[in-house]
């Protein structure tokens, strides 16, 4: 590990504060000493208060803010004498704790401090680094960690032996530090979480911390223990979407809403998943406390859902049977699942959680296989992982979160999303918390959205092996699919009857038609197994109810494919599969309509561009994302009881009414 350390660039951040933004925004660069808004950082300041008294004021990162992007305002400023003065106190519960770090703060508007602030004021050092440092982890999660850490740092480090984050924590290094302080002591190790360092500069400190973290991997590295080569792996070769959306199924019933689950089937992943030691290894639990809360106890191996959440409420009533105070027991659906098949797979309710979740256990994978090949991997036991979990200061952030977005933990589908409707349908569900798969055949829309939320594929919709590939690749990004759009069609140019070949009359039914038929075909098994029911919006047209001359294929084909919905909304509403169909008209700022032909049109109606876009009975225009908006609501409990409907959005056609 090299220090990022650049005399040049430092020189920028010319205040304590300043110096203590960068360094910390080094230490956040590298994932493999923190993770996702892990660890945390500090400095002390003197201060002259309104008063003119000077102040000693504890400037440490507060919550809610990562190392790799922190600001000066993402450091919360405590006095430092009330944070010495708690240590001192016998007992305080972590919730008391964090109401008092909030007390000592100077500034109301401040984030709130770290629950490791005492721990960063009573190390009598100006600027402090803590990391969850993987080589840390590594080396301390062995039977012998202890005897590891001795070997690599001397009297280099202070060890303090596991106790749970927070005030016990804080307490136990007031004890413990000054006995073991010495002359040669730069850090502090905690065994089972990670590692401080500190020094009268933020350059000291934050190179104290790299010295620190090499030491040990260096040490992995004489050992064979620190770059482990991933053995070959059996990739999967069936097709795999539907029992993935019976997986995920059964772990939205044990969740209690849907989830969406993510699978990884890289190299890394498999290889972990296929090894024969797996049970043993991987059902330890994980790293750290900062991993457990995500992560959850163990992940489950294999599919087992039922069984894995008997397991789950078991370990629950027998820790929670010793609690302090009445618990409340978190749904007991895994968030973790390594199986030979699959490779990893992570479950969150929205794809930042499980993407997170993933990022922690490709740490984790890599520290449980650097702790087997030093000597064992040893995770805490089950009463202190059980702790964390059940953490009051974590149950307290569990009653403070509002109402999720209507589809949160849903994935959507929709074809043609790459301009106008289609588009718009994507952001409206984005909007309402889905995670959605866009397809469209310009390849421009595997980057549009440039959201993790979004799978973007190029796909010819005609195309069955193109679409049962998209199927498959929704079901390996999000685990299944609860609502589809059929919105992909095309229009065809004015043709007469009397004139028309075969053809062309053939040419739209394949895209307006028949592609809809094999999407209604493919995806019903899934949208069976949605956790709150499959839907289906399908874009019909104000041509099938008012058709227009010249557009015979066109309208015929959209008659059919309304026909085609009605009748699954039939087949389909036994199994909780509500389809209806849309008929969008006079929406002109799609790809289709250009300047020049909405020009062309106004004219050969003898109106302005603006009067030809509101030539409706309520002289409104319609935009993509009025249709888009009205889809995802379609969607929604509004229309809960609604299946085999046709709704006009066109501002009134009085030949429709
Ligand atoms: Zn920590």
């Amino acid at each position: 590990m090299n220090s990022l350390w650049d005399d040049q660039e430092s020189a920028t951040y010319t205040s304590d504060l300043a110096q203590r933004v960068y360094t910390s925004r080094l230490l956040g660069r590298d994932s493999s000493l923190v993770l996702h808004g892990g660890g945390n950082t500090s400095v002390k300041i003197s201060e002259t208060d309104i008063f003119g008294d000077k102040e000693e004021i504890l400037y440490v990162k507060g919550s809610g803010w990562d190392l790799a992007t922190i600001a000066a305002a993402g450091f919360a400023p405590v006095r430092m004498p009330h944070l010495l003065r708690l240590t001192q106190l016998e007992t305080l519960s972590d919730l008391q704790m964090a109401n008092e770090l909030r007390r000592a703060t100077i500034d109301p508007n401040a984030p709130a401090p770290s629950v490791e602030a005492i721990l960063h004021a009573l190390l009598p050092y100006k600027f402090v680094d803590h990391t969850h440092a993987d080589a840390i982890i590594s080396v301390t999660n062995t039977p012998d960690g202890l005897d590891h850490v001795g070997t690599i740092y001397g009297d280099q480090v202070v060890v303090i032996p596991y106790v749970m984050p927070g005030f016990d924590l804080a307490k136990l290094c007031a004890k413990l530090f000054p006995a073991q302080v010495g002359p040669q002591t730069i850090g502090m190790v905690l065994m089972n979480h990670g590692l401080f360092s500190f020094g009268e500069t933020a350059q000291l400190a934050y190179e104290r911390m790299i010295y620190l973290v090499s030491l040990a991997e260096q040490y992995l590295t004489e050992r064979g223990a620190w770059q482990i080569a991933t053995p070959a792996a059996i990739p999967p070769v069936r097709h795999l979407r539907q029992e993935l959306a019976a997986l995920r199924h059964d772990i939205s019933v044990a969740a209690g809403g849907p989830m969406i689950v993510a699978t990884h089937s890289d190299a890394q992943s498999l290889a972990f998943a296929q090894r024969d030691d797996l049970t043993k290894i991987a059902l330890q639990g994980p790293a750290t406390p900062d991993h457990i809360i995500r992560t959850k106890r163990v992940p489950m191996i294999g599919r087992d859902v039922e069984a894995y959440s008997r397991a789950y409420a078991e370990y629950f009533a027998t820790h929670a049977a010793t609690a302090r105070q009445p618990l409340t027991m978190l749904d007991p659906a895994p968030r973790l699942i390594v199986d030979p098949e699959l490779g990893v797979a992570t479950v969150g309710r929205t794809v930042r959680d499980a993407a997170i979740t993933e990022d922690i256990y490709r740490h984790t994978i890599e520290i449980i296989l650097r702790a087997t090949a030093l000597s064992s991997y040893q995770a805490l036991p089950a009463p202190d992982l059980f702790a964390v979990e059940y953490w009051d200061l974590e149950q307290a952030k569990l009653k403070k979160g509002g109402k999720p977005p209507i589809f949160t933990g849903e994935v959507a589908l929709v074809t043609g999303a790459a301009s106008g409707i289609g588009k718009a349908c994507v952001e409206s569900l984005l909007a309402r918390g889905a995670a959605v798969v866009a397809l469209d055949l310009n390849p421009i829309i595997t980057t549009l959205f440039g959201r993790a939320e979004v799978l973007g594929l190029q796909c010819d919709v005609s195309d069955e092996v193109a679409v049962d590939q998209a199927l498959e690749a929704t079901a390996k990004a999000f685990g299944g699919l609860d609502i589809l759009i059929l919105n992909a069609g095309i229009f065809t140019a004015n043709r007469k009857i009397s004139t028309l070949s075969l053809a062309e009359w053939n040419r739209p039914f394949k895209i307006n038609l028949d592609a809809n038929l094999i999407f209604l075909r493919e995806g019903y098994p899934l949208l069976k197994l949605a956790p709150k029911g499959g839907r289906v919006v399908i874009m019909g047209s104000k041509n099938v109810p008012a058709p227009g001359p010249g557009a015979s294929t066109y309208s015929a084909s959209k008659a059919a494919l309304t026909q085609l919905a009605r009748v699954a909304a039939l087949e389909w509403g036994a199994d909780n599969i509500r389809v209806n169909v849309l008929h969008p008209d006079s929406v002109y700022d799609t790809g289709i309509w250009t300047e020049e032909m909405l020009k062309g049109r106004a004219d050969s109606y003898g109106m302005t561009v603006e009067q030809y876009k509101t030539k409706n009975v309520l002289r409104t225009e319609v935009t993509s994302h009025n249709v888009g908006e009205l889809t995802a609501e379609l969607c929604g409990p509004l229309f809960a009881k609604t299946t085999g409907a046709q709704i006009p959005i066109d501002g009134g056609n009085d030949r429709v009414i």
